[in-house]
């Protein structure tokens, strides 16, 4: 069978995890990313040097692969519909990822098809903020990532001084939900309309940068076939293609929010890369060439996510606390990243869970999540 060549743009290391699978459905992966130290150039069969939003290296990305997919959407949609309307293949389509790359239009989009979410306004003036109590979410309405772009004000003086930071920055303002957890779920829906889902999971996030993911979540039945219908509504009306996110908040409540939809491979599905009979990632690539879809269901009762963030600025590659993880049984992904500033995602772990009873599965994934950080810190 002839190899299929796909391009993605983006070279972190969602695209590296990508190419590690590639191989196996006979796939070549070429990439599109700004730096030689980038994750996956070191995987890929080839490398444009380009910055994400560079639409002409785009172009030759294209004259290169069959099919274009997305590890990253900082992308210039108008650039790159120009290729689209030359006949260039993209997965997710443009036209579903239209909607979601400003918040506040992905918002919009949300509730104008009937999905529940948090109370939002456009920020445009100092009265925008009447409608909203203290303490309220700002977001930056293109570019974030990571909790950057995201902050939590407590109080009108506090706004007051981080205003300004945001100068000709465009904003979203957001009611805070006080939460009871905080879900995610990742689904594929393939060429010709077939949908896979995973388990939904509960993630973890401190300072706004998630921390660690476990997966199945506890949660009941009603509450997970709630989130596994919001998930196929959103697939149909994007009309959409590939792997998508969904990241989602459990109210106190118990009300379940759509926080925000990521088109693309996410950090909350890292899992089962060691977890599920097939990946996130090959799920990608088997979503966009048209292949049958494997089995998303998981191999082992559950299974816990834990990211390696950076905690100080140096240029270790901290070898010795990686080894020490990896004695604890657990499955150990380092991205490679030559420079770790705090907060930075330098890998993640993944502790495979055993026990059937759903409260004592819990107890041990947070007794895992203790283990691994105490080592890495
Ligand atoms: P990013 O695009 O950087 O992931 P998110 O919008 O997902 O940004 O926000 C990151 C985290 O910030 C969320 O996972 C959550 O913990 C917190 N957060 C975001 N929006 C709200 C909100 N409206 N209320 C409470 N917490 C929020």
């Amino acid at each position: 069978m002839m190899k299929k060549k796909v391009g993605v743009i983006g070279g972190g290391q969602l695209a590296w995890m990508m190419a590690q699978v590639a191989p196996s459905q006979n796939i070549d992966l070429l990439i599109q990313t700004p730096s030689n130290s980038d994750s996956a150039v070191s995987l890929a069969t080839k490398t444009i040097f380009a910055p994400i939003d560079d639409a002409i290296a785009t172009a030759t990305l294209a004259q290169n692969s069959e099919i274009i997919t997305f590890e990253n959407e900082f992308v210039n949609l108008d650039e790159l519909q120009k290729l689209a309307d030359k006949g260039v293949c993209f997965y997710p389509r443009l036209s579903s990822l239209s909607p979601l790359l400003d918040k506040y239009e992905q918002r919009c989009f949300l509730k104008d098809n009937g999905f529940p979410v948090p109370n939002f306004k456009a920020y445009n003036s100092f009265n925008d903020f009447d409608s909203f109590s203290f303490p309220l979410v700002l977001k930056a309405r293109r570019h974030g990532y990571d909790g950057q772009g995201t902050i939590i004000v407590k109080s009108e003086a506090e706004l007051k001084t981080i205003l300004p930071k945001f100068d000709g920055v465009s904003l979203l303002i957001e009611e805070f939900i006080t939460f009871e957890k905080e879900l995610a779920i990742v689904a594929a829906r393939s060429v010709n309309g077939e949908i896979k889902v995973y388990p939904v999971v509960e993630t973890y996030q401190q300072n706004q940068v998630c921390r660690w993911v476990i997966a199945p979540a506890l949660l009941n039945s009603d509450k997970i076939t709630e989130i596994e219908t919001i998930t196929q509504k959103l697939l149909i009306a994007l009309d959409y293609v590939g792997v998508l996110a969904i990241e989602l908040f459990l109210t106190k409540d118990g009300k379940i929010l759509v926080n925000e939809t990521a088109p693309r491979t996410h950090n909350s599905g890292h899992y089962t890369l060691d977890a599920c009979e097939t990946s996130q990632f090959a799920l990608q690539l088997q979503a966009i060439t048209g292949k049958p879809f494997g089995d998303t269901t998981l191999k082992t009762s559950g299974a816990v996510m834990i990211n390696l963030l950076g905690y100080e600025s140096a240029n270790s590659d901290y070898l010795e606390k990686r080894q020490k993880i990896e004695s604890l049984g657990a499955f150990v992904y380092w991205y490679g990243k030559t420079e770790s500033r705090v907060g930075r995602k330098l890998g993640h772990v993944t502790v495979l869970l055993t026990d059937d009873n759903p409260e004592k599965l819990y107890q041990q994934a947070k007794l895992a999540i203790e283990k691994v950080e105490s080592i890495w810190r």
